[in-house]
């Protein structure tokens, strides 16, 4: 699907544009239309169709774009002479969580950050070309490289920290003013770097992943933070939210409890684009809850009565 097309008022969908196979380009008339194409890509069709007023992160006015967050990873490996902990065998769901650092689970007096995240030790089945720890000082290529790579493969793990990020008015998502797809639409932009709520979080948390860690008596132990300036290009997490956010208030929202938009109530937003943080926790089992509430609403209220299932003040004083 390409755009969504909405009426000359701009407050009603009137279907989607979608290409096949061979790049020929369809309408689809719709009554209603449901946007579930992963939360970036809901804001993307979002921006490019005109649907919501667009996040400007110089007024502060707009909320398509709005919210966009992230999580903050660290690592501490630790490698053993004489453990063998056969990688290469694993399973998703290997491993020992932490949860005592998550959200408001700890004090936080005197920490200086709020919320938190979890801290975990997994075996998912490390592939050789995907995970090759080696200590701090190996070269970085080369024979000595290579030596390092086998002798510590078998003989390493990782304890993770996985942390929540509070959205923050300089982290948005946008239309690119330069790149364009290959159907002429800009792409989506995302500007984005962690603050330092982030940062003091994931130190705290890579504290006691560390203290755990050299509790074992590993032989060498390498500590792994957020870059900061952050860079997209290592991977970190798949775990985007935030763009068009849930809200009570138009003003600072893209979408009402029911995720239905408040500028084009015939059109749904459903998926990770609605959370306006981004908690300590992977997010596709609030993403499916968030759905079954949005569906259930749809099937209840919506179908019998179309129209705006939240009446908001500030849409009326807006208008
Ligand atoms: C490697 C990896 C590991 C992950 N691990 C975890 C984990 O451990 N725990 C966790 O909670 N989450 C995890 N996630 C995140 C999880 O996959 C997402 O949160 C979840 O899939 C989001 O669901 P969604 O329905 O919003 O989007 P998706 O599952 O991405 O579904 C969107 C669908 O829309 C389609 N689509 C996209 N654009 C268009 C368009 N323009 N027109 C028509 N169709 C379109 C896509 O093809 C796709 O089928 C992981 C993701 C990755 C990539």
């Amino acid at each position: 699907m390409l755009r969504v097309n909405l009426d000359s008022a701009r407050t009603r969908a009137t279907g989607v544009v979608y290409a096949d196979a061979v790049g020929r380009e369809f309408e689809q008339p719709a009554e209603m239309v449901v946007l579930a194409a992963y939360g970036m890509n809901n804001v993307h069709l979002m921006l490019i169709s005109g649907i919501g007023e667009p996040y400007d992160p110089a007024g502060g006015r707009g909320v398509v774009g709005r919210n966009y967050a992230y999580q903050v990873m660290s690592s501490v490996n630790l490698f053993f002479e004489n453990q063998v902990f056969n990688p290469f065998m694993g399973s998703g769901g290997l491993g020992e969580v932490i949860d005592d650092f998550n959200g408001d689970n700890f004090d936080h007096s005197g920490l200086g950050f709020i919320s938190g995240g979890y801290i975990i030790a997994g075996q998912t089945g490390a592939r050789p070309i995907q995970n090759h720890p080696v200590p701090d000082g190996t070269p970085k290529w080369g024979g000595q490289w290579k030596r390092a790579v086998a002798q510590w493969y078998n003989r390493s793990m990782a304890i993770g920290t996985h942390g929540s990020v509070m959205s923050h008015r300089a982290n948005y998502l946008d239309l690119d003013p330069t790149y364009k797809d290959a159907w002429g639409r800009p792409l989506l932009r995302l500007t984005f770097d962690h603050h330092d709520n982030d940062l003091r979080l994931s130190n705290h948390l890579t504290g006691v992943a560390e203290k755990i860690g050299r509790s074992m008596n590993p032989t060498h132990v390498s500590v792994n933070r957020p870059q900061h300036p952050y860079s997209i290009v290592p991977y970190q997490t798949s775990h985007n939210t935030g763009g068009a956010i849930m809200g009570d208030d138009p003003r600072t929202s893209a979408v009402n409890r029911y995720l239905q938009s408040w500028d084009v109530p015939n059109v749904f937003v459903l998926g990770a684009s609605a959370f306006p943080q981004n908690a300590g926790y992977n997010p596709t089992g609030t993403v499916g809850a968030l759905t079954y509430w949005s569906v259930e609403a749809i099937k209840r209220d919506y179908l019998k009565n179309p129209g705006p299932l939240v009446q908001a003040q500030a849409q009326a004083d807006r208008k």
